[in-house]
């Protein structure tokens, strides 16, 4: 008999992780078979672990099929795919990946501040069109003396503080909490952050309890010299609202690593030139997914080993 735990992988994973896995584990490619229930029903009673990724969902209808589950590992640090609640009350442990992809997030924060105020990735289309022997490219904006207001000032968020002081922006910050190890002006509202910043900078997590955040009103507050930045959820910005402030002028301009229904992304902002557009790589280089999967794997091996799990949620 084979003594192996057996997962379920829902999401597509590299293959430096994929090896360690395997050797650890019996995985079965959830997210890739068109026989999902017959999977289930064969596999299901076996199942002790998942493996997912960080933009992908564990539904409850999908884990009450795994009686045995007793982990979830995030390939991540988001973990809104995850009901939490649901685990807690089942004793399965959830883990995550966080840290290790701070900086690269932060960033890529920064590059998309760098991209939209300079009008970067339009300058480069303009050189590439040889529009520039006809005319110099227009101006555009500096980042010196304006504000970045920072929702959700956790890792990710303090590491864009933090590489933004020295371009010269003044930091302020809305979060559910004033923390008092930060000297940044802490606004009590979402509202009051947006009317104070000139880049809205989206770094909470996704879910339920931040879903729409960034709606209407607040990009009305944040105006038309405003600019929205997200490399945290699609989910917590209302991408219809975007779409209609930008339209409209309401705001001037937004840089997205994350989208709602990614990676659909509607027409209107893909055809707008005022758009920095990524297809979510805050975390997507090599050293840091190697760093993520040593991480997801080690809370694993600890799981199944009796260790101590790494990084629990
Ligand atoms: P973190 O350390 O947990 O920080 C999250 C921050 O959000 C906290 O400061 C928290 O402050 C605030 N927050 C939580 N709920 C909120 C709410 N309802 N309203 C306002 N603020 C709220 O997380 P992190 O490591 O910085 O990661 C942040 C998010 O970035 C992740 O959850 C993930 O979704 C996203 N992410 C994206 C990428 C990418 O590739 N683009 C990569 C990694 C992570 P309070 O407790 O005071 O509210």
């Amino acid at each position: 008999m084979n003594s192996k735990p057996e997962i379920l992988l829902l999401a597509p994973l590299p293959q430096f992780l994929l090896g360690p896995l395997w050797e650890a584990c019996i995985c079965h490619s959830y997210f890739m078979t068109e026989h999902k229930e017959t999977l289930l029903a064969e596999a299901g009673p076996r199942i002790r672990g998942i493996v997912m990724a960080g933009g992908s969902q564990a539904p409850v209808e999908l884990l009450k099929k795994l009686p045995a589950l007793e982990i979830i590992s995030v390939f991540g640090v988001g973990y809104d795919g995850v009901p939490v609640e649901y685990c807690r009350q089942r004793g399965i442990h959830v883990t995550n990946t966080p840290d290790v992809l701070t900086d690269d997030v932060a960033d890529i924060a920064v590059g998309l501040i760098l991209m939209t105020s300079r009008r970067l990735a339009e300058a480069e289309r303009y050189v590439r069109a040889q529009q520039w022997p006809r005319a110099p490219f227009p101006l555009a904006h500096s980042l010196r003396g304006k504000t970045a207001g920072i929702l959700g000032l956790g890792r990710i968020g303090k590491a864009i503080a933090e590489r933004l002081v020295p371009h010269g922006l003044k930091i302020a910050y809305h979060g559910r909490h004033a923390q008092s190890d930060v000297s940044y002006h802490y606004c009590d509202g979402l509202k009051s952050l947006a009317e104070e910043s000139d880049f809205l900078v989206v770094a909470c997590p996704g879910g339920a309890g931040t879903h729409h955040l960034v709606d209407a009103e607040i990009l009305r507050a944040l105006g038309p010299h405003g600019t929205v930045i997200n490399i945290a959820r699609g989910s917590v910005v209302d991408e219809q609202a975007l779409v209609t402030a930008l339209n409209s002028g309401t705001i001037r301009s937004a840089g997205l690593d994350v989208f709602e229904h990614e990676p659909q992304i509607p027409a209107e902002l893909l055809n707008d030139e005022r758009v920095v557009l990524l297809p979510h790589i805050g975390s997507a280089t090599q050293e840091t997914r190697e760093a993520m999967a040593a991480l997801c794997v080690g809370n694993v091996n600890a799981h199944f080993s009796g260790a101590p799990l790494l990084t629990p949620v």
